[in-house]
């Protein structure tokens, strides 16, 4: 039995004689069947095909790994360590020895937390990589989880402090489940948002953006905006880091995000 991973997604199913028919992922109007239709592939033949996951320093106490060549998405996950143990924010779905070796360097992890469906990727192979280590999902999501581990946490509410000086809030908008990750810590103390696609850095990076589904341009509405926006006052942050490689907003982030939203609603 093999756990399959979507090729275009890059979520991984339970193990399994047969590949699953569908990825409900995929299937969902927020993403897309790839233009061949339907495939599956291994995390075996990932790593036959060379893949490699590359590790970089964003600030003091936050990396971020990539896979190259890239993988379904393309996304990064981040890596946030504290005195209390080290948070992995969002997931990707390569993984082998030499990151597990690489992450135990860098402390291990003591929980896994992710944003929304599209990278939930495979979550129950890195839990279980790091002691089945709590894997947290707002509890309005656990429908889109396709493969339950041991150390699933379905969380409810509208945040969640699950180490000291790191919080999940539930921001909705993307999926109703969408969460972001303020650490207190990040920026020399001045605070981080870690957003996923919760909230996007867009390429003029003094700049967010929001949107229902991003390959299909499906926008929010405003009342999902302005929950957004409501759902994170009185938290303070300086940068916000999205999920893709430099795509960070350094200065102002929580202006930044007014401002945008602002922006947003002006243009509907
Ligand atoms: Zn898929």
């Amino acid at each position: 039995m093999e756990s399959r991973i979507c090729l275009t997604c890059g979520v991984q199913f339970p193990p399994s004689e047969q590949p699953p028919t569908t990825c409900p992922i995929c299937e969902d109007e927020r993403q897309y069947i790839g233009w061949d239709g339907q495939r599956w592939t291994t995390m075996a033949e990932l790593m036959a095909a060379g893949h490699r996951n590359l590790f970089s320093e964003e600030e003091p106490g936050l990396w971020s790994i990539g896979t190259e060549p890239s993988i379904a998405i393309g996304q990064r996950t981040l890596l946030v360590q504290t005195p209390a143990g080290n948070v992995l924010w969002d997931c990707i779905t390569f993984i082998d020895d030499p990151t597990i070796a690489r992450v135990q360097e860098l402390g291990g992890l003591a929980a896994i937390a992710i944003s929304h469906p599209h990278f939930y990727d495979s979550m129950t192979t890195w839990s279980g990589a790091f002691g089945d280590c709590p894997v947290y999902i707002h509890a309005a999501d656990a429908q889109w989880v396709q493969y339950p581990g041991p150390g699933l946490q379905l969380w409810d509410g509208p945040a969640r402090e699950i180490l000291p000086g790191v919080t999940l809030i539930n921001t909705g908008g993307h999926f109703a489940g969408s969460t972001v990750l303020h650490w207190a810590d990040g920026a020399g103390g001045r605070g981080a948002l870690l957003t996923g696609d919760s909230i996007t850095v867009v390429n003029d990076r003094r700049w967010v953006s929001f949107m229902y589904s991003y390959p299909n341009l499906i926008p929010l509405t405003d009342a999902e905006v302005r929950h957004i926006v409501e759902a994170l006052r009185g938290y303070t942050y300086e940068r916000i880091y999205s999920l893709w490689q430099g795509r960070v907003t350094t200065t102002d982030g929580d202006g930044a995000l007014q401002r945008s939203a602002d922006r947003y609603l002006a243009h509907r």
